[in-house]
Formats: structure tokens, C-alpha cells, sequence
């Protein structure tokens, strides 16, 4: 069933009784030629990708729980592609193209809305850094425009410009960034993927693999064993404890982000505003709500849950970056769990296991990426080779010392 204005109008006229379930809820079959396992925004692009760009249908998506219940639905929605590294810029300027024409690609009203990406800087050295990104991003092709204070002011007057401890010396700004309503993403990949034969499978968790002779035969699952051809894992915030079924140690800890969302307001934020002192990024949803969040717990955990210090360390952020955000009431907040490479960007590689297949160490910006990541780990998996965009994603950079490091201090691992 194609969703269009028509329709609506039409199955609003005839008492709604013509609409379908968006995905089918198949048994599994015992072998297919790719298992996808994590059913999140990665995993679900990655199934979609591979029926519709490189015409594989015979794939399954196995997801423990219900697809959108990780972080593809717990995410503060931004999407950017304003990165430094020749390594990294390309890839989510790739995926910044695929949100721009997602939404008609994938017949789903996933509320792309591209209303700009400001961060902010409050010494001198943060502004020439910012316009070397700024300068990064241009010999990209990529949009981004340096304000000075007063360019900031007029987007933003809320802000504190007087009294502040970290006065505001500019912004980096990409008008093309944004947010996207996250959970309507893995509605729309999953829509896709199973109107292309794609099996997704809820509620069944992967517990083994079967491995013989260096070759991945298929999976263990609580509902039984399911055989395939190829494995892709894809599961974000669990990547070490899958991936050590198959007896790997992944270079990625797992760390807590906590989300929060205010009440509903009347529309203040002209789009995403990251603070430069400190670490808070706070944007407004549709629904008028205060949509924020900091930094990690700072510890290892598989909680979907955060702690009341990083709570109050947020909320201290915003009130020193807009102290009207005093006068909203939190209306609810959540945490998801991040998988954090040593270098803070991903991997997307073969594994030593022929046939079994890693994507993850997406850290606190994977969502940004899933359209990118999908396509390209659909890439890998269907060619057996890397996506163009996504040949520095590999493991043996951190044996190398070949780090994508945007934030440049990061752990060295090389050197151990
Ligand atoms: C609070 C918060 C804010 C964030 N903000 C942003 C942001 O603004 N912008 C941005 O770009 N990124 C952001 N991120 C990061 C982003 O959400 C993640 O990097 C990205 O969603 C991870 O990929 P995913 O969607 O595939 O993960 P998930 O949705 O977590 O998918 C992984 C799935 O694997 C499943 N799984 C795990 N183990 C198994 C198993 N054994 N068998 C079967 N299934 C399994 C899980 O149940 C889960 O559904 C944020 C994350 C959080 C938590």
C-alpha cells in the first residue's frame, strides 16, 4: 500500500477500515542468504538497502525486542554532516543526501525538517578551529557559514550574551542539518524492507552463532537456529557482548546517553543549537517540547537507564546557555546505550570469520549516519566490498594507528 494525501483523504471518507499493517510478522524460515541481526535504524536501512539497491530478498532482520525500542528511538534526532575529517565528512554528507530525499524514497513521512545545525564558540581558538572545519566542510561540497556574535544574536536572541561566564563569540552554522522524527525512521526502512520480501522478526534474540571451519553457518536464537549465508551484525550498543558470542573483544565500551524533553512550549528554537562550553545541544520537536541532552554517564553500563549527577550536569548546561530554560518543566527523560569506539567513529568491516560481517562503534552520533550506514553495509555485504564512502571504517586502523579522531585525543591504541 502506497501512503499519499489522496489516501488519507480517501480513508477518511470510507471510516478508516482500508489500511494495512505497515510490516508483515512472519515466522522465521529456517536459512536465508543474509541475516541482518539488530533490528534498530542500522539494521533496518541495512535490510532495506539490500532488497531495493542490491536486489536481495531472501534476508531476515532479527531483533530481541521491537524494532524502534534501542537507541533509533531514544535519540535526540539531529542530523548534521559538519565533520573535519577527510575520513568521516564525505560518508555523512553521503548520508546528509539520502535524509534530503528519504522520505519520498521510502513512501513514510519520517519529518525531515533540514532547520539548521548552530554550534556555537565562546573563545578565539574555538573560532579558528570551527573555521577550519567550517573550510573542511566547503572542499567537501559541503554548506557552512561562520557567524560572528551578532549573527548569532539575530537567530537567537535567548541566548545569553551578557552575563555569561563563556561569552558567545559566534557559530559555526549548517543550514542543511536538522532533526528527523526518529522512530518514524525504523517505521520507514521496515515498511520498505518487508514490501521488498525482507522477513522482520521481533522478538528473537540472538544467543550463539555457528561457526565451522572459520565459515558463519547461521545463528542461535530463542526461537531456534536459523541458518544463513552471510551475517551482518548491527546492534549498536551491544556490539560487545554479540560480537564476543563469536569470540571477538571489539576496540567499544558501552556508556549510557541520557535524553530529555520539556514540556511543550510555543516555537522559540530556530533549529539545533549546540553549546560550546559545555556539553549540551538542545533543539525544539514539532510537538513544542524541549528536546536536550550532555555527555555520557561515564561509566560502562547496558542500562537503558542515566544517573541523577549527568541530570543535574545537563540541566546546568542549559541554564548557563539559555536560562529561560529555567522557567520549563522537564516533561520526561530516558537513556540508550552508546557503543563507543576508541576514536569516536564507526567500523564497518568484514570480520575474520568469512561471512560474518560488523557494523558499529556509532557513539553518540549514529543516528545521523543510519541512511549512509545502511547503504554502505548493504554494500559489503551484498559485494563483498566497501561502499566508497566507507573504506576508513575499518578495524585494522586502530592496529595501524590510521584513527579517525575528530576530537584528536582519543586513545592510542597502536601504541600498547
Ligand atoms: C539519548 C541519545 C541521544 C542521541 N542523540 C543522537 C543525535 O542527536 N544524533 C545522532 O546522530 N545520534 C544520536 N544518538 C546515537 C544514535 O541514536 C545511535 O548511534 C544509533 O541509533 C545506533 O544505531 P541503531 O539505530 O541501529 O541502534 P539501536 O536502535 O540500538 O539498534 C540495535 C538493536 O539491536 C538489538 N539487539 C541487541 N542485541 C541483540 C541480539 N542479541 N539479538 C537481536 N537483536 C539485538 C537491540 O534490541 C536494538 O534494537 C543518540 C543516542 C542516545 C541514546
Amino acid at each position: 500500500m502506497r501512503y499519499s494525501g489522496f489516501k488519507v483523504i480517501k480513508e477518511a471518507l470510507t471510516g478508516h477500515k482500508g489500511w494495512q499493517p505497515a510490516w508483515r510478522d512472519p515466522a522465521p524460515q529456517p536459512h536465508y542468504d543474509i541475516i541482518v541481526i539488530g533490528g534498530g535504524g542500522h539494521g533496518l536501512a541495512t535490510a532495506y538497502y539490500l532488497a531495493r539497491q542490491f536486489g536481495q530478498h531472501r534476508v531476515a532482520v532479527l531483533e530481541k525486542g521491537w524494532i524502534g525500542g534501542g537507541n533509533v528511538g531514544r535519540n535526540t534526532t539531529i542530523i548534521r554532516s559538519n565533520y573535519l575529517l577527510d575520513g568521516n565528512e564525505p560518508f555523512y554528507e553521503f548520508s546528509m543526501k539520502l535524509w534530503e530525499n528519504l522520505e519520498q524514497d521510502f513512501n513514510f513521512n519520517a519529518m525531515v525538517s533540514q532547520r539548521g545545525v548552530l554550534n556555537l564558540c565562546h573563545t578565539d581558538a574555538q573560532r579558528d578551529a570551527m573555521r577550519r572545519r567550517g573550510n573542511a566542510m566547503r572542499l567537501n561540497g559541503v554548506d557552512a557559514e561562520l557567524l560572528d556574535t551578532e549573527g548569532v544574536r539575530r537567530m537567537a536572541p535567548f541566548l545569553n550574551f551578557e552575563s555569561a561566564r563563556f561569552p558567545i563569540k559566534g557559530g559555526l552554522l549548517q543550514r542543511r542539518g536538522g532533526t528527523v522524527r526518529h522512530d518514524a525512521v525504523a517505521w520507514g526502512y521496515a515498511r520498505g524492507a518487508d514490501a521488498r520480501g525482507v522477513d522482520i522478526i521481533q522478538n528473537c534474540e540472538v544467543t550463539g552463532f555457528r561457526i565451522e571451519n572459520g565459515r558463519v553457518k547461521g545463528v542461535e536464537t530463542t526461537r531456534g537456529f536459523i541458518g544463513a549465508g552471510k551475517v551482518g551484525v548491527a546492534v549498536a550498543g551491544s556490539s560487545s557482548k554479540v560480537m564476543g558470542m563469536a569470540g571477538m573483544r571489539l576496540p567499544i565500551e558501552s556508556h549510557v546517553l541520557q535524553a530529555f524533553v520539556s514540556e511543550g512550549l510555543k516555537p522559540v528554537l530556530p533549529g539545533v543549537i549546540t553549546y560550546g562550553a559545555g556539553h549540551f545541544y538542545v533543539s525544539q520537536s514539532d510537538k513544542g517540547g524541549l528536546v536536550f541532552g550532555g555527555d555520557i554517564d561515564g561509566y560502562n553500563s547496558y542500562a537503558q537507564r542515566g544517573n541523577l549527577p549527568v541530570v543535574e550536569d545537563v540541566c546546568e548546561g542549559g541554564m548557563s546557555l539559555m536560562p529561560m530554560i529555567g522557567r520549563a518543566r522537564l516533561l520526561r527523560m530516558w537513556g540508550g546505550i552508546m557503543d563507543m569506539s576508541m576514536d569516536g567513529s564507526p567500523i564497518i568491516d568484514k570480520t575474520h570469520v568469512e561471512g560474518l560481517y560488523f557494523n558499529g562503534g556509532w557513539c553518540y552520533g549514529g543516528f545521523k549516519a543510519t541512511p549512509a550506514s545502511g547503504w554502505a553495509f548493504a554494500h559489503l555485504l551484498a559485494t563483498d566490498t566497501p561502499h566508497s564512502t566507507a573504506k576508513a571504517y575499518r578495524f585494522d586502523r586502530f592496529l595501524k594507528g590510521l584513527m579517525i579522531d575528530e576530537k584528536g585525543m582519543g586513545a592510542q591504541p597502536n601504541l600498547h
